[in-house]
């Protein structure tokens, strides 16, 4: 088969090991700039062109849309779609997962275990929405922020309050959410692909830092999923609409509640931690749900 990785990068760690692991399997993969593709969005016959090229010949695609170019990047993504191309996630669901608040609310529709979680627009009900979620200490949460950058924990109602006016007054969008404290600084990432999780670790805060993320000087390690666990997992990707995603989740007193659903999960830190073949699996995932090319032309034919 004939895929294309898209990335912004050929060195980054997940596409060289997508590469590599296509390749191993006999396959043609191609590493697209999608910042470099464009279009023409007004054809009959939808195109994307690349350095002059057009991407016509494609079986499958595999987006790994860095946050900060998630317009461009859905939008590129979207049009191989409209060319009938097996896209392992979608632009729709890639889009929905980068809205934590959206998926959020896609979550509890679902019926999947979330932290109790409140969202406000003016500071008038700052009162109201530390009540939504029991009172101090609780967590506070740029929505625009990643990497546990932003992600803010209030001991008491009065730090809560100046915290959120703070944020509030440089027109921030903060969710207000339940402080998970039994979790001890540790959540979980299930890395699903279709209906299973294929690899689980999990990641500890540095000593007296309740964000887990690897960034903030967190350590890794593989962990066993008890059934609840993975099925939250499964259903959580499910209800974002991602064939791949990584799950964030942690572990409450009220069972395992989803913190967030990422759609390009990296691949380092879980293959270290647990030595599975993640980018094999994955290829292996594209190669039996993508359509090949030559037959879907015999269909449309
Ligand atoms: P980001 O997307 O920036 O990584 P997260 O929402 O994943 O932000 O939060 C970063 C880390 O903070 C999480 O990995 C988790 O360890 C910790 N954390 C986040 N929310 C809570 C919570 N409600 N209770 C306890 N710990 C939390």
């Amino acid at each position: 088969m004939k895929i294309a990785i898209l990335s912004q990068k050929a060195s980054l760690y997940s596409t060289r090991r997508l590469k590599e692991a296509g390749e191993e399997r006999g396959h043609e993969i191609r590493v697209i700039d999608y910042l470099r593709c464009y279009m023409n969005i007004t054809s009959h016959r939808p195109q994307v062109i690349y350095q002059g090229d057009p991407l016509d010949d494609f079986d499958a695609v595999i987006p790994r849309i860095g946050a900060s170019k998630t317009f461009y990047g859905t939008a590129v993504v979207r049009q191989f779609e409209m060319m009938g191309v097996f896209c392992m996630n979608e632009s729709q669901a890639i889009s929905r997962s980068r809205d934590k608040l959206r998926c959020l609310q896609l979550l509890a529709r679902k019926g999947i275990g979330l932290p109790v979680t409140g969202f406000a627009h003016s500071t008038k009900d700052i009162e109201g929405l530390i009540e939504i979620v029991g009172g101090a200490p609780l967590v506070i949460k740029l929505l625009e922020g990643t990497q546990g950058i932003g992600v803010v924990l209030a001991e008491t109602k009065q730090a809560a309050q100046s915290v959120i006016e703070a944020f509030r007054g440089l027109d921030a969008n903060i969710l207000v959410q339940e402080f998970i404290k039994e979790a001890g600084g540790m959540d979980i990432r299930c890395f699903v692909i279709g209906d299973k999780v294929v690899a689980a670790m999990k990641r500890q805060g540095a000593p007296g830092e309740f964000r887990s993320n690897l960034h903030r000087g967190g350590m890794a390690a593989k962990i066993k999923l008890t059934p609840e666990e993975r099925s939250t997992a499964i259903r959580a990707a499910k209800a974002m609409g991602l064939r791949v995603a990584g799950v964030d989740i942690l572990r409450s007193n009220h069972g395992p509640v989803v913190m967030e659903v990422n759609s390009s999960p990296g691949l380092e830190g879980i293959e270290a931690a647990t030595q599975a073949d993640v980018a094999g699996k994955i290829i292996e995932f594209v190669a039996k749900n993508a359509t090949p090319q030559r037959s879907r032309n015999r269909l449309n034919g």
